[in-house]
């Protein structure tokens, strides 16, 4: 190529290596010129023989945190302009943003650095590069540099300080730079006892405490964890009684792929998740062993295994003392309340359940919780939490927005930020019922708001009128002055399925299966079980589970049987007692009576099309689950019985669709036939899998009949149920449909925010 050429790189290519990585890349190709920062991404100017081979470079392998956006190139006149290669300094405007990495797990550089014991930072808990430690949990402000960052009070060492100034360093630029010398350190604060200071005996101590069975709250990325040896029942159990009196699984980290492969069945693309820079929880199914104590999730099928993230994790999993096969980590809060990232915070609030605190000095700013996924047998996988290692990586929306704020719904909320023509979702926030969590849903709007230098003219909510975040969406407008037509709801459903629309960038009509739990309907009953025919600015319900009284509105959420009287007494009426006298000896009579009275009586009985509390009806009525104690419970049984399911040809149970209306008293008297036959729960599990399957195939080609439409949206929680996904994927691509599911964002409430956003600047254009 004659001439220089201006090479434009937008994405997140700040604070992830780009510029020594360009810099070492013009040296390789003898190319002269600069590179440097601006607002927006790097900017390169280069001449030399080789430039189309520099720039096919930087696309086939840039730097491992990198995500390239565009690469726009431009010849410029002259030549001659350059000595050498150098870095330039920054040069930021104002209004403009570029954008954040998410936190990252530590690189195999780093790794191999922290256990030479002739490095200087051997054994470092804080060790870090370019190419991986913490982001988005210690970033105040940008432009991305070190005063502002939680890094801020350590200045750096002559010897870190050198690494950071020479551009063909691994840590040219690398914030949290830090050493023994200079950098954050670790204590041990024992209930009894000396605290521990020294990095090495503080580590050395935890791990000798979780050896012989004590509870550890230990501060990590994003977060504190509670802590302890995975394969001690005693030590589990405790945990469990005094963290909260559920069934719900925790997760554990393992040292490696390996060693999770000697308890759980992990196969090529789990290990990818496994091992990935983003180090997500990954559900795993469990193999029979003795190594997990069934203590850390009792009944299930799957556990959660994560692999160490930070040095600090490894160092735990490298130790002369004992060698760990797996590490309880669960989130450091209580019940629903955020995790905890404050040493004083996590003394005050979890002293009930740790015995002794791992604690650090470089302070959290962002919390982050563990990300969740899970692999889709022969698919993709899914996101179930999207938070540490993915937030606040953007979603490309392909045209400029205008700055929206979407608020999201509010058990497992997050809201979204759009910002030219980024789609900005937050990390998971939780149940906006708790004041803490409010409180953090705020904290991470304010942040996420100021860094990506986002001023939002429109606001979009869920229709639902008592939801927190719907509140909170018209407090923020009124605080902002924004006009109430620029103040918009959002049909929960339709959001859903906008959400998987926007992910996979779909811009046609799509035929929106929306299975969840709960949403509000614009008939203002209780929507969960829909099907749409939807744009991305408007949608027309189809059809829909047939409406059913849900007696005690979230009381039945909790208790499947209540729900499951619901179905029976639709079905049978008062047969019901002769047809599944089972379901009624295992119930208290009084209890029933009353539940009957409130479901025949219309009283506090919501009417419902939900598809989650038709799982939740089935997981009693075949004697799985009448009571919960966490969400989803009696679904995951369901699921977990189908599995195992050897009878796959089994077929589905009888049902009606009439009207849009799909009626299940059929569906409900073949499966109370086939309890009344001694037919094995598992496959009667299975059987109404394929059901639903059958539902959706039936209910999308009378759609597909009249609309024309082939495109098929799954999203809503109960698509995390990943046999309903494959048989129902399967079964749509055998009836000539195109399916899309949500991968990347999750189908639960999480992903909501990002529908709603995406439908607020489509109505917004509309309108001008
Ligand atoms: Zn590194
Ligand atoms: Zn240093
Ligand atoms: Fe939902």
């Amino acid at each position: 190529m004659e001439g220089r050429t201006r090479i434009h790189i937008t994405g997140i290519v700040q604070g992830v290596g780009f510029r020594p990585f360009v810099f070492n890349l013009a040296n390789k190709y003898r190319l002269n010129g600069f590179c440097l920062n601006d607002s927006e991404g790097v900017i390169v100017e280069v001449e030399g023989e080789e430039v189309d081979a520099f720039i096919n470079e930087i696309r086939s392998s840039p730097p491992p945190l990198s995500r390239i956006e565009t690469i726009i190139t431009e010849a410029l006149p002259g030549s001659g302009a350059y000595k050498g290669f150098v870095i330039r300094e920054s040069v930021l405007q104002e209004g403009k943003s570029a954008m954040i990495s998410p936190d990252m797990a530590t690189c195999p550089d780093c790794m191999r650095e922290l256990l030479d014991h002739k490095d200087r930072r051997y054994r470092y808990p804080f060790i870090n590069c370019t190419n991986c430690g913490p982001r988005y949990s210690i970033v105040l402000d940008i432009p991305y540099d070190r005063p502002k960052t939680t890094m801020a009070p350590f200045n750096m060492c002559v010897d870190c300080e050198r690494e950071y100034r020479d551009p063909s360093n691994r840590r040219f630029h690398a914030q949290p730079n830090a050493c023994p010398v200079c950098g954050p350190n670790v204590w041990l604060k024992q209930r009894v006892g000396e605290d521990v200071v020294s990095d090495h005996s503080a580590v050395q101590k935890a791990v000798m405490l979780l050896r012989d069975g004590a509870i550890l709250a230990i501060k990590g990325l994003g977060g504190f964890h509670l802590c302890c040896d995975a394969a001690n029942n005693d030590a589990v159990r405790r945990l469990r009684d005094r963290k909260r009196r559920s069934n719900k699984p925790f997760a554990i980290m393992s040292p490696d792929a390996e060693t999770a492969g000697r308890f759980c069945s992990v196969s090529e693309d789990e290990r990818e998740l496994l091992e990935g820079i983003t180090r997500p929880i990954v559900l795993l199914e469990r193999l029979s062993s003795d190594l997990i104590s069934d203590a850390v999730a009792p009944g299930s099928r799957t556990l959660g295994v994560m692999l160490p993230y930070t040095p600090l994790h490894h160092l735990l999993f490298n130790s002369p003392d004992k060698r760990f096969t797996a590490l309880v980590m669960t989130s450091g809060n209580l019940a629903d309340e955020p995790i905890v990232v404050s040493n004083n915070e996590a003394v005050e609030r979890l002293s009930g359940i740790a015995d002794h605190f791992l604690l650090h000095d470089r302070e959290i700013y962002m919390r982050v919780d563990d990300s969740i996924v899970a692999q889709v047998p022969g698919s993709t996988s899914i996101l179930l939490r999207r938070s540490r290692g993915f937030a606040p990586a953007p979603f490309l929306i392909g045209e400029e927005m205008a700055d929206i704020l979407a608020c999201g719904a509010e058990l497992k909320s997050t809201f979204c930020l759009t910002k030219g023509k980024s789609a900005i979702l937050s990390q998971h926030i939780g149940d906006l019922t708790n004041y803490e969590a409010l409180e953090f849903y705020k904290e991470s709007l304010k942040n996420l708001k100021n860094s990506f230098r986002a001023g939002p003219v429109i606001i979009a909510h869920d229709m639902h009128p008592d939801y927190l975040s719907t509140k909170f969406a018209h407090e923020y407008a009124a605080l902002e002055k924004i006009a109430e037509e620029m103040v918009m709801p959002v049909q929960h459903h339709h959001a859903h399925i906008v959400s998987c629309m926007a992910e996979h960038g779909l811009h046609k009509e799509v035929i929106g299966v929306a299975f969840d739990g709960t949403g509000y309907g614009t008939d203002g009953k209780i929507w969960g079980g829909e099907f749409l025919a939807a744009s991305r600015k408007g949608f027309v319900r189809k059809a829909h589970m047939e409406y059913l009284p849900l007696p005690g509105g979230d009381r039945a959420v909790k208790e499947p049987w209540r729900m499951g009287l619901s179905y029976l007494s639709h079905a049978f009426g008062d047969g019901m007692y002769d047809a599944h006298p089972g379901f009624f000896e295992r119930l208290n009579g009084r209890d029933v009576t009353t539940v009957l009275q409130m479901i025949r009586g219309n009283i506090n009985s919501p009417l419902t099309s939900s598809a989650g509390r038709l799982f939740d009806a089935v997981s009693s009525i075949i004697g799985l689950r009448d009571r919960i104690t966490f969400e989803g419970e009696a679904a995951i049984a369901l699921e977990t019985a189908a599995y195992s399911s050897i009878d796959r040809r089994g077929l589905a149970y009888p049902y009606r669709i009439a009207g849009g209306i799909v009626c299940l008293s059929d569906m409900i008297k073949g499966i109370v036939e086939d309890v009344r036959q001694g037919v094995r729960v598992r496959d009667i599990s299975f059987r109404f899998h394929l059901t639903l399957g059958t539902i959706i195939l039936d209910a999308s080609r009378n759609i597909r009949e009249d609309s024309g439409i082939e495109d098929v949206a799954l999203s809503g929680g109960v698509f995390q149920n990943r046999l309903l996904l494959t048989l129902t994927r399967d079964m749509l691509e055998d009836g000539g449909f195109r399916v899309w599911s949500q991968e990347k964002v999750p189908a639960n409430d999480g992903g909501v925010s990002l529908g709603q956003a995406v439908i607020a600047w489509e109505r917004m254009k509309e309108e001008g």
